[in-house]
């Protein structure tokens, strides 16, 4: 059994020492006890509690703390993949909700398992989530200010369980200040990937990690044949011949860990019932 977890990138608003410190006993905490959830529950499972945990600390752009979009409105977006099963379900672009990455959690029983825009929460309200804002004071200080911090702190999660399974999700409030319509990377396979081998969740530029298909790529090297330290560095030294700007974590079936970011303010943990390793 394993876990990592990732806070995104530290944006520039974010570099104080308070933060940093904040961060690190945030990524701490919530590593441990998704630990202690994982003993009990599967890797699906597990996944969508840590994101939850991530989403509903103000410290991360994702659920809680969101960033804002170009025309003042919050829309967040998250999807979560089961390796074992090889389902992957999401939310892309959904409003007024506490917890997208629940919305994407219900979902995988569906048919129709990816939801954008009013139709994401349309369904989350049939699904009896409740109107919840995510806005906080600082965020909307920062769209007042014109402050793009580039987004930045989306959060992610990759698990293997007691059974051997793998599972991803990864949450976020997107860039800040995007189009309204744009689409995150992190409700699709280039964000957010598993299979029987590999499970892995990126954090960056949304149309980097999009354009060298980052996620998927890494699972699939890793299925014929690379070991993940060679698929991830690969694909990473791809991403960099694009100037791309991202971060990954991931996990192979074997428990072994890896991550990679073009720029080395990534924050995240990993912890398996002893070992603990918080990157900040
Ligand atoms: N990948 C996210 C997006 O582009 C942002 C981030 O990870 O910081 O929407």
């Amino acid at each position: 059994m394993k876990i990592i977890i990732h806070g995104g990138f530290f944006s520039e608003s974010d570099q104080s020492h308070d933060v940093k410190i904040a961060k690190q006993n945030s990524l701490k905490e919530i590593a441990k006890t998704s630990y202690e959830f994982l003993k009990n529950h599967s890797a699906e499972e597990t996944v969508v509690h840590a994101v939850k945990l991530l989403e509903d600390d103000l410290l991360y752009n994702a659920g809680m703390g969101s960033q804002i979009q170009s025309d003042g409105k919050i829309r967040m977006s998250a999807s979560l993949m089961n390796g074992k099963t090889q389902k992957f379900s999401g939310v892309i672009n959904i409003e007024n909700v506490k917890n997208p990455i629940e919305v994407a959690q219900v979902l995988m029983k569906e048919d129709d398992r990816v939801l954008g825009g009013t139709g994401a929460k349309k369904y989350a309200t049939e699904n009896d989530f409740e109107d919840f804002s995510t806005e906080i004071p600082q965020r909307r200080k920062e769209y007042e200010a014109k402050l793009n911090t580039g987004g930045k702190g989306t959060v992610g999660c990759v698990a293997l369980d007691r059974e051997g399974r793998l599972a991803a999700a990864t949450s976020t409030g997107g860039k800040g200040f995007e189009l309204v319509g744009r689409i995150s990377d992190s409700a699709t396979v280039a964000g957010n990937f598993a299979n029987e081998y590999c499970a892995v969740s990126c954090t960056g530029v949304g149309e980097d990690i999009v354009s060298n298909a980052t996620a998927a790529k890494i699972v699939i090297r890793v299925t014929d044949g690379f070991s993940l330290n060679d698929a991830i560095e690969k694909t990473f030294t791809e991403l960099k011949e694009i100037d791309g700007f991202a971060g990954a974590i991931a996990i192979d079936k074997n428990g072994n860990i890896a991550h990679q970011d073009s720029h080395p303010t990534m924050v995240f943990a990993s912890y398996d019932g002893t070992d603990f390793e918080v990157f900040t």
